[in-house]
C-alpha cells in the first residue's frame, strides 16, 4: 500500500490534483475508500482530501429549500436542527447508521457517491427528490435528480475529476410526513438487509396527495418504488391499502441471494415495512 496524500484547500486545488494525477480517487471521511484499498480492490497512486474544502460542507436554507453540503458529516447532519425538522426520514436513517466514530468522519457525499445498493441515505434523499449539485472540472455547476444519479451497483453517472458539492432538497409541504426503517441483523454496526423510507402527503378525508417510496438493498442500487406509488396515489389512507401496496413493492423489487438475507426474505421484509414506515410517516404528517 504506497500513495501520496494530498490535502488541497479550495476546489480548484483539488480538481487540478485530479487532473494531474490520473490514478488518483477523492477521499472524504475515508469509511468506505481505505475498506477498498485495503482489501486491495483499488491500488490509487494518489488520494486527494477533500476534508479541507468549505465550499462542500454544511448546511443552509432558504424559504423553500435545503442544501446539504456534500462532505457534511453523518454526525453533523444527525444533530441538525434543520435535518430533524424537515427531513425526519434522513434523520431516521442516520441515527442507525454505523458507529457514532464513523459517523464523525463519514459524510453523505461518500455514502452517495460509493453508490452502494444499501446506502442508507439514498433512500431518504430519494424520496425528498433530491437533486445532486456537481462541479464539473472547468469549476461549472451541474444539476441532476438522484434517481438518475446511479448508474449501477458502485456506480454514478460522474466524471473523473468532477466533486459533488452538496444535495439540494424541497422542504417539506403542509401535511406531509416521512420516514425510513431498515431490517439489520445486528442492532448497530450492519448494512441493511432491506429498507423502506417513504414520504406522504395527506389531504382532505385521508386521501393521499403525494406519495415517495425509496428502497434500499433490494435492487443494483437504491430506487424509488414507482410501482407502489402509482397504486397508493388519490386513494384513502388506510392500513389495508399499505398491505396491498407492500404486495406491490415486494414484487417490483428486485433483491438478490446475498450475504445479506435470500431474495424471499427481502421481498417480505419490504412488504412488512411498507405497512410500518407508511404508519409512522402518516402519523408525522399529521402532526405538521
Ligand atoms: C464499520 C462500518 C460501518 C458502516 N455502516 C454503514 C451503514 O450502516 N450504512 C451505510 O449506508 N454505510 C455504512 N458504512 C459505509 C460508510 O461509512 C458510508 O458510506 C459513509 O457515508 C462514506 O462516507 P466517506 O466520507 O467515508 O466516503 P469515502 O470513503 O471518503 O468516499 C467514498 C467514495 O465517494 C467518493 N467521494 C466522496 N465524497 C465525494 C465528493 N464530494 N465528490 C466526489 N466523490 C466523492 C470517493 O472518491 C469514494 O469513491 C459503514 C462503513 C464502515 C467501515
Amino acid at each position: 500500500m504506497n500513495f501520496r496524500y494530498f490535502k488541497p484547500g479550495s476546489v480548484g486545488e483539488a480538481i487540478y490534483l485530479k487532473k494531474e494525477y490520473k490514478n488518483s480517487k477523492y477521499v472524504a471521511g475515508g469509511t468506505d475508500i481505505f475498506v477498498l484499498i485495503k482489501k486491495k480492490a483499488i491500488k490509487p497512486d494518489a488520494l486527494i482530501s477533500l476534508r479541507n474544502l468549505n465550499e462542500i460542507k454544511g448546511i443552509e436554507e432558504n424559504e423553500k429549500f435545503v442544501f446539504i453540503g456534500a462532505g457534511t458529516t453523518l454526525r453533523e447532519l444527525e444533530q441538525s436542527e434543520v435535518v430533524r425538522k424537515y427531513f425526519p426520514a434522513l434523520y431516521d436513517a442516520l441515527i442507525n447508521m454505523a458507529s457514532v466514530q464513523i459517523r464523525n468522519v463519514g459524510t453523505i457525499g461518500g455514502n452517495i457517491v460509493n453508490a452502494s445498493p444499501g446506502a442508507d441515505t439514498a433512500s431518504p434523499l430519494l424520496i425528498y427528490d433530491a437533486k445532486v449539485v456537481i462541479i464539473m472540472d472547468d469549476f461549472k455547476e451541474r444539476e441532476l435528480p438522484l434517481d438518475e444519479f446511479f448508474k449501477g451497483p458502485k456506480q454514478v453517472f460522474l466524471a473523473e475529476e468532477e466533486i459533488v458539492k452538496g444535495f439540494l432538497l424541497k422542504k417539506p409541504v403542509k401535511n406531509s410526513g416521512s420516514a425510513y426503517y431498515k431490517f439489520m441483523k445486528r442492532n448497530a454496526m450492519d448494512l441493511a438487509n432491506a429498507g423502506v423510507a417513504m414520504n406522504i402527503k395527506i389531504g382532505d378525508d385521508d386521501i393521499i396527495e403525494d406519495i415517495k417510496v425509496g428502497l434500499t438493498t433490494v435492487a443494483p442500487t437504491p430506487i424509488r418504488a414507482t410501482g407502489t406509488e402509482e397504486f397508493l396515489i388519490h386513494k384513502k389512507f388506510s392500513e389495508e391499502i399499505l398491505e396491498q401496496a407492500g404486495n406491490i413493492a415486494k414484487k417490483e423489487c428486485s433483491p438478490i441471494d446475498d450475504i445479506r438475507g435470500k431474495e424471499w426474505h427481502k421481498r417480505e421484509i419490504i412488504k412488512a415495512y411498507i405497512k410500518r414506515v407508511g404508519m409512522i410517516a402518516y402519523k408525522r404528517a399529521k402532526l405538521i
